[in-house]
């Protein structure tokens, strides 16, 4: 129709879509806006209509007849049901060529179904990672988005003129086909649940072991932040610990309730990678270690009836407080290169069950601006997968492995001393186990598989010849 001017849409004008959309305008694009509930349209207009060309709707019709083809509908609806209503009332709207966007927190399998769905109608539907939240979404987010790569052709150019520059580079790039997309961004939210623990395990480690107080912890973290851990995450953790609370004039971070909380990302990275068979232990330990914290009753119980004996309240001294912080931003570091490794393999064995070819390089390149995880430390994975981009591990990579074998000794005497001071660092501990699990030659693992064998005849290989073989176990011979 003659009124269709709009070089894209948002629906869904809560506080991302809302962002977004004042996003495309700054950059130029005619934005078309949607919302079931009107007064968001009008508030978005009266208050930032000057930052760019809106065309405000007042239903969907008229919003889809607003834009030029092939039409650019993003969708920014609470994730679920209510995307699956916008799709539902959206699709007998379009036509042949259009391009459906669903920028929410969707399960891939969820947007593997819409894309099959749509992809039989004609249209695409390109499920994408937005990362970054409100802020990101405003000034610049990580876009992560799946589908054909022919609506890339259409769409890319435009997501990539919102999305955070890094480098003179986009932090936006075509994912690969239907799910692709959300399951990347699920993966990065995953590894964002690792580098966290991480983080908490280090701080809590040396406040015990060195009984450094939180201001005293914000200077060491303010120092890692310019070595190699420079990123993001250890920036804001110097700013948690120096927060003063003004009501009690104690450290915030003594005030805050020590039990995390998760909206379920992480819970799905760990749930996919299982059904993958992908050793993501960083970040199966992240999830089940906010699931302990947030065992308020069960923890209270235990400490109530003060049974479950162990150290308490021992600090280092002399020669094992030397040294201790940059053991522990060692072990830090390695454990981190572990985790990432780890989400990296996730990316792959998801690439390789769904056929997606995913770039592995290209999404830690698009992950170095507007995500939590971002960090300089991703430069080196990208390098990493330039060198050889079919890299068995990220921890065969030159640097890489010379990183974690120079802080393995650092490691191992961390580990060693949080076990002894019984502070718990599954974090730390599950990726120096995961380190000597791939490292070494020979694995317990063989005498699982005689056990197997012996109560399932579920038979075994033989290190000296090919086959398959069972043993009578309890026979003579
Ligand atoms: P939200 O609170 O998740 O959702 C509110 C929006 O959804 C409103 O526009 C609401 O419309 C609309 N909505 C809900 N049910 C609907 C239905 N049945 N039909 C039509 N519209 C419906 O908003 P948000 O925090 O801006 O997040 C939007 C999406 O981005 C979510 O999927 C979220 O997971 C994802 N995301 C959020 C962040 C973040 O930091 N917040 C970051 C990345 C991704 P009404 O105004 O009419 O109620």
């Amino acid at each position: 129709s003659t009124g269709a001017r709009a070089d894209i849409g948002v629906t869904g004008l809560a506080v991302m879509g809302r962002n977004l959309a004042r996003n495309f305008a700054r950059n130029g694009h005619v934005t078309a806006l949607h919302n079931r509930t009107q007064s968001r349209v009008d508030e978005l207009v009266a208050q930032f209509g000057a930052e760019g060309d809106f065309v405000a709707s007042t239903d969907l019709a008229s919003f889809v007849a607003s834009l030029k083809r092939p039409r650019r509908v993003m969708i920014m609806v609470k994730a679920g049901k209510a995307t699956d209503a916008v799709i539902d009332e959206l699709v007998p709207l379009l036509e042949e060529g259009d391009i459906v966007i669903d920028g929410g927190n969707a399960h891939f399998d969820d947007t593997r179904r819409r894309e099959q769905a749509l992809r039989a109608e004609g249209l695409h539907f390109v499920g994408t990672g937005v990362s970054g939240g409100e802020e990101g979404a405003l000034n610049g987010p990580s876009i992560m988005p799946g589908g054909s790569k022919e609506s890339y052709e259409a769409l890319g150019p435009i997501l990539e003129s919102i999305a955070v520059d890094v480098d003179g580079t986009p932090c936006c790039t075509y994912v690969g086909p239907d799910g692709a997309g959300h399951f990347v961004k699920m993966v990065h939210n995953g590894i964002e649940y690792a580098d966290m623990q991480l983080i908490a395990e280090a701080y809590d480690l040396l406040r015990q072991g060195l009984g450094k107080t939180p201001a005293e912890l914000a200077e060491v973290f303010r120092t890692w932040n310019e070595g190699d851990l420079e990123s993001f995450l250890i920036e804001i953790t110097a700013t948690v610990l120096d927060k003063v609370d003004a009501e009690t004039g104690k450290a915030l971070v003594d005030v805050i309730v020590d039990a995390a909380e998760q909206k379920g990302t992480g819970r799905w990275t760990v749930q996919t990678a299982l059904e993958l068979g992908v050793p993501t232990t960083g970040i199966a330990e992240a999830v089940f270690a906010r699931s302990l914290s947030g065992s308020v009753d069960q923890r209270k119980a235990v400490q109530a009836a003060g049974t479950l004996v162990g150290p308490s309240g021992a600090s280092l001294t002399g020669a094992e407080a030397e040294g201790f912080v940059e053991a522990v931003r060692d072990a830090l570091y390695a454990s981190k290169v572990v985790a990432y490794a780890q989400g990296f393999d996730m990316i792959q064995a998801g690439s390789d069950q769904y056929g997606w070819d995913v770039d592995k390089g290209a999404m830690a390149t698009i992950w170095r601006g507007g995500c939590i995880i971002r960090a300089q430390f991703l430069n080196r994975i990208k390098e990493a997968y330039d060198k050889d981009a079919a890299l068995a591990s990220l921890l065969l990579d030159d640097y890489f492995a010379s990183a974690v074998s120079n802080a393995q000794d650092s490691w191992r005497r961390v580990v060693a001393t949080a076990v002894r001071l019984g502070v718990p660092v599954p974090g730390f501990s599950s990726a120096l186990a995961y380190y000597d699990g791939l490292r070494r030659e020979r694995l317990g693992a063989a005498l699982v598989q005689g056990q197997r064998d012996l109560f399932g005849a579920h038979t075994y290989g033989r290190v000296d010849k090919e086959g398959t073989y069972h043993t009578l176990w309890s026979g003579d011979g």
